[in-house]
């Protein structure tokens, strides 16, 4: 079972910035890279769009995972939202009544399991990684920076290592090594 993993922004690109200061792109690869160790010990084969502080373009980051012919695509994001009481994870997929919606749907309830994060829930979205990659693929926003708890949290090593935990239980159940 081959898993890529995308760790979103990177390079000249952060991503949001929390209300702590947290930069999404770090929190973006260190929780990557905690679930991509936690899989390969389970026997999945993993590859990733970026290891380091690296720019990669949305249409690359699909077509790595294409050519590499992945099974499943996790894209790990962090939202921010105007309404600072805003908090939880939630997923995205591409289109309605698909293996990538119900994949979204599996990922998020143990996402929100482990970590006890509030489940928003998952939604249909037209992200250039989602529509580009040619397997079931998801995009997980793992918390809100603008919320001052969620972004405390990810801040934390061990917060992160229980969202990746929480994403890989969810891989566990719908896609078996
Ligand atoms: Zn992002």
């Amino acid at each position: 079972m081959k898993i890529f993993i995308d760790p979103g922004h990177g390079g000249t690109n952060p991503g949001a910035i929390g209300v702590n200061g947290a930069v999404e792109s770090e929190i973006n690869l260190d929780v990557a890279l905690r679930l991509g160790r936690i899989l390969r010990q389970a026997g999945y084969t993993v590859d990733y769009s970026r290891t380091d502080d690296t720019t990669v373009s949305l249409s690359r980051r699909a077509m790595l995972a294409n050519e590499w012919g992945a099974d499943y695509f996790v894209s790990i994001h962090c939202n921010f939202n105007t309404n600072p009481v805003y908090t939880g994870c939630e997923t995205f997929f591409y289109r309605e009544g698909t293996v990538a919606q119900r994949f979204a749907i599996a990922v998020n309830n143990a996402l929100a399991e482990e970590t006890g994060l509030t489940n928003i829930g998952t939604f249909q979205a037209n992200f250039a990684v989602l529509r580009l990659t040619s397997m079931p693929a998801i995009l997980v926003e793992l918390a809100l920076l603008s919320n001052p708890s969620d972004a405390q949290q990810l801040s934390e090593a061990s917060f992160r290592q229980r969202c990746a935990q929480g994403i890989a239980n969810g891989i566990f159940d719908f896609a078996p090594v």
